[in-house]
């Protein structure tokens, strides 16, 4: 689910929703669930998640995103 790359001080976390690549520092689309932090590429994810996060945890593939 995350993308730690100390090396450049980055830090990558996985749209789970869709499975694109965000970087936190400049989305605007976050939730907290289950105590952690998932962030999204788009308000729509962000949507999709909300509604369905354990679908979308669960299943690894994009089946869940319409973005
Ligand atoms: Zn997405």
């Amino acid at each position: 689910m995350w993308e730690n790359n100390r090396g450049t001080g980055e830090l990558v976390a996985k749209d789970p929703v869709c499975g694109m690549f965000v970087d936190e520092k400049k989305t605007k689309f976050k939730s907290v669930y289950q105590g952690r932090d998932y962030f999204f590429c788009s308000a729509g994810c962000k949507k999709i998640f909300d509604k369905y996060p354990e679908k979308c945890l669960e299943e690894k593939s994009s089946s869940c995103c319409r973005c």
